[in-house]
């Protein structure tokens, strides 16, 4: 089946990388010209244990089993990254029933090794901590989001799938049994594919209003919560993440350590309309305020304000905190297309569960039919667009001599057309091999033992028969993407 994944944030490579492995035929198109340059490369990089979602909710579901799948992952592909555990402080009496509330829903969550510790056990982890009360966690952890995503890349492209740049998906219309795609840019164009996810990030809600006989009513609010960073510019004090209570709309100013070991401090809450992201300075004011609760010790004029990420929220200020939203056929009715909307934090530790679920029947064998058209199409155009760019590099680079036109290398290719590692090379969708870690060398690739679906889908005429027999289960059906997140709550 051919899989469009709209967004090549972290969720959107997990689910596409999923997906390939999965054996489907896999093109991520993404708005901008690279991966994660949404929300995916504006947070805390904390791999979180899952102290603190409801019961019943998704983020209960996917936060504890989405770090166990990313620790895993970071393990067998070499993605940088360390458990350094947290404390969850209190800092005065009344924030004590608070910090019990976190460790009891830790608890019911399933999360391991959480445990109440004394001030002088908290004092002797981290000796420059003031609390009255603490919680260690010593499953949460850090991670380098960057390399995460590279490594999603890499395994999603080592089985065939594909990103497109700088492809921004304007419309989505129904059409014989999946989807159509508008896409926009330079080169406008109608796209067709099987099925459609939609990732979209702070994106999704428009998206989501942009496709054809989706419910509007069905399109949840996206309310903006901008969470901005301070730096500290001297020596790292802390070894641990220090977390206080959680506070409304998001977990507190809390102490969060780079791989490197730098410290910075924040997310703070910021209600926005629009996307914004400037720093504002004026609110180191209120980080000192909040740190010097936990570490009286902070240096005036040490804070320097860093980068903000922009959480897409579904409820706004004074409301209760909503969950993941994953609308798949089996909440809206219509075939093979999935929303996601407001994954915000834990969004990056849950990725490959989430993926898991929404990708879930792992014996379709799609290598039976026309199954590159649309790839192609749209990372020709993506490739073209790439090769723009170099050739006005290596003219300016040059002074407008010895330019080569990349689109008569590309044209070389059988059919006229570029071959798939020429479209890939030019679109930037394939790395070098001694670029990919370890673990992703060594993974089988898609197709290497087809099982016995295989022959089915290969056999003349057992594709059409393959698909009539789909198409009277809709995308519900079990080779299809499934998005009722069956078994999941
Ligand atoms: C301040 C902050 C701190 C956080 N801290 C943590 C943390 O410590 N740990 C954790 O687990 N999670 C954390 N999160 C949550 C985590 O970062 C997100 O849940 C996750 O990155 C969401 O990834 P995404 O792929 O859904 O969205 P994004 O990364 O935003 O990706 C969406 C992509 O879609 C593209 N796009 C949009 N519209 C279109 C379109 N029409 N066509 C094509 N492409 C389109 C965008 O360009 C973007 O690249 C934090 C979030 C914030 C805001």
């Amino acid at each position: 089946m051919q899989v469009l994944v709209v967004g090549a944030g972290v969720v959107g490579l997990a689910i596409a990388r999923a997906a390939a492995i999965a054996g489907h035929d896999v093109v991520v198109a993404e708005a901008a010209s690279g991966i994660g340059t949404g929300v995916s490369s504006r947070n805390s990089e904390v791999i979180h244990a899952g102290l603190y979602y409801p019961t019943g909710s998704r983020r209960a579901y996917y936060c504890p089993r989405g770090r166990r799948m990313l620790y895993e992952f970071c393990a067998s592909h070499g993605v940088p990254h360390r458990k350094c555990g947290k404390l969850v402080v209190a800092t005065n009496a009344s924030e004590i029933e608070r910090l019990e509330a976190v460790y009891k829903q830790a608890q019911l969550n399933g999360v391991e090794g959480v445990e109440i510790v004394d001030v002088a056990t908290a004092k002797r982890l981290e000796p420059a901590l003031a609390c009255v009360a603490a919680m260690h966690s010593p499953e949460t952890g850090i991670i380098d989001s960057h390399r995460f995503m590279l490594a999603l890349r890499g395994d999603l492209e080592d089985r065939g799938g594909m990103i497109a740049f700088n492809s921004p998906i304007e419309r989505l219309r129904p059409a014989r049994g999946g989807w159509e795609a508008a896409v926009g840019g330079s080169e406008p164009q109608w796209l067709s594919f099987d099925a459609a996810v939609n990732c979209a990030g702070l994106g999704a809600q428009r998206l989501a209003r942009a496709t054809e006989s989706y419910p509007s009513g069905r399109v949840p609010r996206l309310v903006l919560a901008k969470g901005n960073y301070f730096g500290f510019s001297g020596q790292p004090v802390f070894s641990r993440l220090i977390y206080p209570v959680p506070v409304p709309g998001g977990l507190g100013v809390h102490v969060t350590l780079d791989l490197a070991g730098r410290m910075r401090f924040g997310p703070d809450v910021e209600w926005i309309e629009r996307e914004d992201y400037d720093v504002d300075k004026s609110r180191a004011l209120a980080f000192y305020q909040r740190i010097r609760d936990y570490w009286p010790g902070l240096p005036d004029n040490s804070l320097v304000p860093d980068y903000c990420g922009i959480r897409p929220k579904l409820t706004g200020p004074g409301e209760p905190a909503a969950d993941f939203m994953i609308e798949g056929p089996q909440q809206h009715g219509l075939a093979r297309i999935v929303h996601l909307f407001g994954i915000e934090s834990p969004g990056l530790t849950c990725s490959l569960s989430i993926a898991e679920d929404v990708v879930r029947d792992p014996r379709l064998h799609p290598r039976g039919r026309d199954h590159h058209a649309s790839a192609s199409r749209l990372c020709r155009r993506s490739a073209r667009h790439r090769s723009r760019r170099q050739a006005r590099q290596r003219h300016s680079a040059t002074g407008g001599a010895g330019v080569r036109e990349p689109e008569a290398r590309a044209g070389r290719g059988r059919r006229g057309l570029p071959s798939r590692r020429e479209v890939q090379q030019l679109s930037g969708g394939s790395r070098a091999l001694a670029d990919l870690p370890r673990g992703a060398r060594q993974l089988p690739r898609c197709g290497q033992s087809p099982g016995k679906h295989h022959h089915r889908y290969f056999r003349p005429g057992a594709r059409r028969r393959a698909d009539r027999d789909r198409g009277s289960r809709g995308i519900a059906g079990r080779r299809t993407i499934e998005v009722g997140l069956q078994g999941s709550e």
